[in-house]
């Protein structure tokens, strides 16, 4: 499993859910279908947020999908990175 960096203690998108202004759902538009108006939202976060390189770079590097440093990652076909201790 990937481990999460420091940077995520500054991740706007945590801080939002949990004042109740938006929904974890937003940044994981494959559960519920893509393209919605709601990824819009996570995207409009993402904008705002002081550590959006950092996850954008962590998602790529874990090959994550959903949305991540404002940017909407879909399936490739390959399997995630694990760790080496996995
Ligand atoms: S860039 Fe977006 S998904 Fe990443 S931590 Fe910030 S708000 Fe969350």
């Amino acid at each position: 499993m990937a481990e999460v960096g420091k940077w995520e203690r500054d991740a706007l998108c945590a801080a939002r859910v949990r004042e109740g202004k938006a929904d974890t759902e937003w940044w994981f538009p494959f559960t519920k279908g893509s393209n919605k108006p709601e990824t819009k939202r996570a995207i409009k976060v993402c904008q705002e947020c002081p550590v959006w390189r950092e996850c954008r770079d962590f998602a790529a590097k874990w090959m994550l999908i959903g949305v991540w440093g404002g940017v909407v990652r879909v399936p490739t076909g390959r399997k995630p990175l694990l760790k080496a201790n996995n």
